[in-house]
């Protein structure tokens, strides 16, 4: 069970309560496998290399370079209300790849292939699981804090 924004979830994750506790704190993390050292952004609570469900997860920079993008224009169902919008691939600093939406600090003239970017969560808060999605961001984006409880 964890308190955030306000919100009591009673879902028992607790394998990943502590990923959304550093969320909140603005803090970004991956997932480091205790057993076989692979790693992954965003973290897996079971291991992609070895299946392995013991985990630790290790701070990361969230810094990126963006690797291609493409702009959205038939949305699939459930985001036509969006479109027209662009999502990017990039190269994380630290290793890994994510595909996430260029966000609002970018305008889209700007974007360009190379460009420096920040990995930035977004957070649903109205739902109780903990559901997030990444944008990519100016570097030295931040996201929210949440006040301390
Ligand atoms: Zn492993």
């Amino acid at each position: 069970m964890f308190q955030w924004f306000g919100k009591v979830s009673f879902v028992p994750y607790t394998k990943v309560s502590d990923f959304a506790r550093h969320l909140k704190d603005g803090r970004l993390t991956g997932s480091r496998c205790k057993q076989c050292g692979d790693t992954s952004f965003p973290p897996r609570a079971d291991c992609g290399a070895c299946m392995s469900g013991d985990f630790e997860l290790v701070e990361r920079n969230g810094k990126a370079t963006l690797h291609t993008f493409t702009e959205i224009v038939a949305a699939p169902t459930g985001f036509e209300d969006v479109a027209p919008y662009t999502v990017g691939l990039a190269d994380l600093e630290e290793g890994g790849r994510i595909l996430a939406w260029i966000g609002d600090t970018i305008p889209k003239d700007e974007v360009e292939i190379g460009m420096k970017l920040q990995v930035v969560p977004r957070i649903f808060e109205e739902v109780e699981e903990i559901k997030v999605y990444y944008s990519l961001e100016k570097p030295g984006t931040t996201w929210g804090v949440a006040p301390p409880s």
